[in-house]
């Protein structure tokens, strides 16, 4: 073994990509641990028909490995699923993943110099250094309605699909409007018997510019690699001049008319048609992209109800106006709590803080990277660091300064690195200011927005200002304990 002890918490992009960067820099005194039974983190757990990114997978992939035989613009999830397989297979690191492992504590013991892990089934661990993969969207969440309990039908969140469900003939409710409603609906409608859609907030929809690849394009991809490299540059430029409509009015509004021009072409029936027209601005919410959500919507046999739910009884739904909704199936496709970071995972640091009470404003942190007074700490995809372009792009630099910290620490001989408070202060005082001047911080209600109203999960600049500030590690930023 080579290296400090290194302990990583899951085994989506981010674990899996910071488990290969540490092995290519000459480091494998590293363990993963995973809760789940297998590798992917979201792209494992959900399975649900139609997943798959809105991100071409030029993009979405790690520019260390970005030739893979895609065959389609954008990644369906059992495929990204074989990209992450293929990662793991090619770089060796299967041997250090635990699976069936859930780290419940972590907790830093500054006499030693060392996380103390228990996992939820008793097993301990400890290392030096503890890399937290957890992702933004491992905990589903459900609506608080009276009497779902007592649903006498089947029913599941999409992050949890049940795939043994018939769904032929069957009257079956979507709950939620997000991107895997838009999904798994028109994977589901032409099916069921009955689909009652219940939006309560219908969104801003946009066509999505997907194709398959033709057997030739493959084999040009395969035979010149340039070309690949080629697309992911000009994808990436596409992405980050769509992040112009966070800021811009006149992109913005543009935008707006487009989707809205898009409904009016799709669904035909002006009273369906003001059912799903949104009514917050444009960009508030991450915009669907979707070729086959609205055709869905506009079938005979699916009802649009935005009328709230008043309860849920044995035999369906009730909604506010007293009428029932008989059902055979009810599905949430309600996202997740991404303004709860890490939870439930318990994290104890210098003097026995705990992270959940430093973050009882909202989760903060440097660069989302790390937390004063959490020493030897440090977040892939942690607060603000959420953006409309690819994710791997924001993990990947969230990697390299992570092994930049590590290697710091072994040339500084230091025990432990923290950020200092004020550095931290001042990057998050200098965020929200930014975030005031976005559609996100003009008052949206939206999966980014804590209880506080405070803008958590988002980078509120295009993602190459990010690379930039996380380019490398500013010694003058930590206090280091030798
Ligand atoms: C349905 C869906 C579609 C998405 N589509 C896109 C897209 O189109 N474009 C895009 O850029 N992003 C998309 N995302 C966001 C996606 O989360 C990121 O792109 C990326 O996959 C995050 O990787 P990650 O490794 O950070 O987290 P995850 O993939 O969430 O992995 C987290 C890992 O941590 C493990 N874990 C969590 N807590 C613990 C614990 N306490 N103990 C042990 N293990 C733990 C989990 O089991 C899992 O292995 C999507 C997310 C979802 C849910």
């Amino acid at each position: 073994m080579t290296g400090p002890s290194i302990a990583i918490i899951g085994t989506g992009f981010g674990g899996i990509g910071m488990a290969i960067r540490l092995k290519q820099a000459g480091i494998d005194s590293f363990t993963i641990y995973s809760k789940a039974s297998d590798i992917g983190g979201v792209w494992w757990a959900n399975s649900y028909p139609g997943a798959a990114c809105d991100v071409p997978s030029s993009l979405y992939s790690y520019s260390f490995e970005k030739h893979f035989e895609w065959l389609r613009t954008h990644g369906t999830q059992p495929e990204i699923l074989a990209y992450l397989r293929h990662c793991v297979a090619k770089y060796g690191i299967g041997p250090a993943i635990r699976f069936n492992t859930e780290i419940a504590t972590a907790d830093f013991d500054a006499a030693a110099a060392l996380w103390r892990l228990h996992a939820t089934d008793g097993r301990r661990f400890e290392a030096s250094i503890l890399v937290s993969a957890c992702g933004l969207f491992n905990q589903p969440a459900y609506p608080d309605i009276e009497g779902a309990a007592d649903f006498a039908g089947t029913s599941f969140h999409s992050a949890c699909w049940n795939q043994a469900f018939d769904f032929a003939g069957k009257r079956v409710a979507v709950i939620g409007t997000g991107c895997s409603a838009a999904q798994f609906v028109p994977e589901i409608a032409d099916k069921v018997g009955k689909l009652t859609a219940f939006l309560r907030t219908p969104q801003y929809i946009v066509p999505k510019q997907e194709k398959v690849y033709s057997a030739e394009e493959r084999q040009r991809f395969q035979r010149h690699p340039l070309l690949r490299s080629l697309d992911r540059i000009k994808t990436y430029i596409t992405f980050e001049r769509r992040f112009r409509v966070q800021t811009d009015e006149n992109i913005r509004r543009a935008a707006e008319q487009a989707s809205l021009a898009f409904l009016a072409r799709e669904i035909t029936d002006p009273a369906k048609r003001a059912k799903l027209t949104p009514t917050y601005r444009f960009g508030c919410k991450r915009t669907i992209q979707s070729n086959t959500y609205l055709a869905a919507l506009n079938r005979d046999n699916v009802e649009i109800v935005n009328t709230a739910i008043a309860r849920i009884v044995p035999e369906g739904i009730v909604t506010a106006d007293g009428t029932l909704h008989p059902l055979d199936a009810i599905i949430y496709g309600t996202g997740f709590k991404p303004t709860e970071y890490l939870s439930p995972l318990r994290v104890t640091g210098l003097g026995g803080r705990v992270l959940d009470e430093a973050w009882r404003r909202g989760a903060e942190a440097y660069l989302g990277i790390t937390v004063a007074g959490f020493p030897n700490f440090f977040m892939i995809y942690g607060p603000n660091t959420n953006t409309a372009n690819s994710i791997v792009v924001m993990i990947e630099g969230q990697i390299s300064y992570i092994l930049k910290c590590i290697r710091r620490l072994a040339r500084k001989r230091a025990r432990f690195m923290t950020v200092r408070a004020e550095v931290q202060a001042r990057f998050n005082e200098e965020l929200q200011r930014v975030i005031r001047g976005t559609v996100w911080g003009s008052g949206c209600r939206a999966y980014f927005v804590n209880a506080a109203g405070r803008v958590v999960t988002q980078w509120p600049k295009p993602s190459r200002l990010y690379r930039w500030a996380t380019r490398k590690v500013r010694p003058q930023d930590f206090s280091f304990t030798t």
